[in-house]
C-alpha cells in the first residue's frame, strides 16, 4: 500500500487570523452555574466565545434549574473563589471582567478583594447585580445593598433591571424620572456608570445609561412573548466584550442592546418553560 504524503502546510492564513483575533486575550467571567445553559456562566461563555476572546470562568454558586424555574442555589466556599481568581489574574492577560450572580456577601467581598488589582490597571469591570431568578429563588442571600457595597467602587458599569435598581436604592420605580433619579443615586455609590434596563416599565421599554456625560436614553420596541431566560446575563456579557475591545462605553452599550434585541427576536424553545435567546 502506498503512503499518502501531503506537503507540510505552511499555516500562513491561520497565523494571520490568530494574530488579528483577540483569542489570546482573556475575558474573565465570575458567575453562577445554571446547568440549563440559558443563564449564568454557560450563557456568558457563549457570548465571549462569539466575540473571539478566550474565556476564563469562576463559578460562585451551583443552581438547580431548568427552563421552567430555579428551585435551589448553593454558594461556593469564598476561599475557593478567591484562590481561583488570584491564579487566573496572575496567569492570564485579562482584558475585562464580567461579574454576575454572587450568591452571598462573603463571595462578593472575596471577589472585590482580588479584582481590585485589575481595576487599578484600568481593566473594565461589568457587574450584573443578579438578585433573584425571574421564576424562582433568591440568587443573592441577605441585604443586596450591603452585599454588593465592596464591589460598587470597582465597577465600570452596573446593569440592574428595574427590580434590582429598586432593591439597591430603596426606591419605588413607576416612571422614567424615578428610574433616572435612582440610577444617579446608585452611581453616587461608586460605579462609573449605571445601565438601568427598562424592560419592566409599562409601554415600550427605555434603557437608561447614566455616565460621566449625563443621561442617555435608549428607546426600544416591546417584543411580544415571554421574556427569554438569561437576557440580563447575555447583555452584560456583550457589553464586557465590547469594552474588552476598547469600544467606548456608550457605543458598547448601544451595540449590546441591539444585539440582545436581535437575539430576543430569534428566541427558541429549548425546554418546556421559558424560551432561550437565539
Ligand atoms: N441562574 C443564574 C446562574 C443566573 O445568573 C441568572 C440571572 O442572571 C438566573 C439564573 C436567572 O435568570 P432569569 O431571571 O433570566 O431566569
Amino acid at each position: 500500500m502506498s503512503a499518502i504524503v501531503e506537503e507540510p502546510w505552511s499555516g500562513e492564513d491561520t497565523n494571520r487570523v490568530l494574530k488579528d483575533a483577540p483569542h489570546h486575550l482573556t475575558v474573565l467571567v465570575v458567575a453562577g452555574l445554571d446547568p440549563s445553559g440559558g443563564a449564568g456562566l454557560l450563557a456568558d461563555t457563549r457570548v465571549v466565545l462569539e466575540h473571539g476572546f478566550h474565556v476564563a470562568g469562576v463559578a460562585t454558586a451551583l443552581t438547580e434549574q431548568d427552563s421552567q424555574m430555579c428551585s435551589w442555589m448553593h454558594p461556593v466556599d469564598p476561599t475557593i473563589v478567591s484562590n481561583q481568581l488570584a491564579r487566573l489574574i496572575d496567569d492570564f492577560e485579562i482584558r475585562a471582567v464580567k461579574i454576575g450572580m454572587l450568591g452571598n456577601a462573603a463571595i462578593a467581598r472575596a471577589v472585590a478583594t482580588v479584582i481590585k488589582r485589575l481595576r487599578d490597571q484600568s481593566v473594565p469591570i461589568v457587574l450584573d447585580p443578579v438578585l433573584r431568578a425571574t421564576r424562582g429563588v433568591p440568587l443573592l442571600e441577605g441585604n443586596p445593598q450591603v452585599a454588593l457595597a465592596p464591589l460598587l467602587p470597582l465597577v465600570t458599569v452596573i446593569t440592574p433591571n428595574l427590580d434590582e435598581l429598586a432593591w439597591l436604592t430603596g426606591s419605588q420605580l413607576d416612571n422614567l424620572d424615578a428610574v433616572i433619579e435612582a440610577g444617579q443615586n446608585l452611581q453616587a455609590r461608586g460605579p462609573r456608570a449605571v445601565l438601568c434596563k427598562g424592560g419592566h416599565l409599562p409601554g415600550d421599554p427605555v434603557d437608561v445609561l447614566i455616565d460621566d456625560d449625563g443621561v442617555l436614553q435608549i428607546p426600544g420596541k416591546r417584543i411580544e412573548g415571554a421574556t427569554p431566560h438569561g437576557t440580563g446575563c447575555a447583555l452584560s456579557s456583550e457589553i464586557v466584550c465590547h469594552l474588552a475591545l476598547g469600544t467606548p462605553l456608550r457605543d458598547a452599550v448601544q451595540k449590546s442592546v441591539l444585539r440582545i434585541r436581535e437575539r430576543i427576536a430569534e428566541s427558541r424553545n429549548i425546554g418546556r418553560g421559558r424560551p432561550f435567546l437565539g
